[in-house]
């Protein structure tokens, strides 16, 4: 058996319902995210013990420590199931609503106000090319939060980020009950975003 296992949801298929379909939810977890955890330790057991050993944030905050012939891999499927297990947990059914307690204030001062921040995230996240992901992230450098988008499975840890909150944007996340959509899928997700979690994150990243 490999390191990593798949990580459970919280809640039920359906509990997200009508924000998100049950059929989409069962798929996206137990095929997409078990493909990135199995394909996850099949790279590990190709690296170095050294490697082998390191937490995967460690890894994925460092990846430029792996080697070339797993680096690809690493990054796609290490980010895969990390991204993955944000996004279960940074969604909660009767969510959305606003932000309060610090992160709240964060977003205030990197984008003016909540509906400005809103506005950005949904309107980059919409456009981002084939697949990718939309990110609320905390820059220890800077100490503020931000926007970032990101392509395919590539995890914001790589550029020294910390990710606070995620919408998956890939077509599997949306497309039995959005089809082509994207912009709608976004708009609904708010409606089930886990901003305590959110909150928890950003408290840790500080
Ligand atoms: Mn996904």
């Amino acid at each position: 058996m490999g390191k990593y296992t798949l990580p459970q949801i919280p809640y039920a298929y359906d509990a997200l319902e009508p924000h998100i379909d049950a059929r989409t939810m069962e798929i996206h977890h137990t095929k997409h995210h078990q493909a990135y955890t199995d394909k996850l330790n099949t790279a590990l057991e190709a690296c170095p013990t050294e490697i082998q050993s390191k937490d995967i944030l460690e890894i994925l905050a460092n990846i430029n420590q792996v080697p070339e012939s797993q680096r690809g891999a690493i990054n796609f499927n290490g980010g895969g199931y990390d991204n993955h297990k944000l996004y279960w947990n940074n969604m909660k059914p009767n969510g959305g609503g606003e932000p309060g307690g610090s992160i709240a204030d964060a977003i205030n001062d990197s984008f003016g106000s909540f509906s400005a921040f809103k506005e950005k995230f949904s309107s980059t996240s919409a456009v981002i090319q084939g697949s990718g992901w939309g990110w609320l992230v905390y820059n220890p450098s800077t100490k503020k939060v931000e926007y970032k988008s990101m392509p395919n499975q590539t995890s914001p840890r790589t550029e020294g980020l910390v990710p606070l909150l995620g919408c998956d944007v890939w077509e599997h996340a949306y497309y039995l009950k959005y089809q082509n959509k994207r912009p709608d899928y976004i708009s609904s997700w708010w409606n089930i975003v886990n901003w305590d979690e959110v909150e928890n994150r950003f408290s840790k990243a500080k």
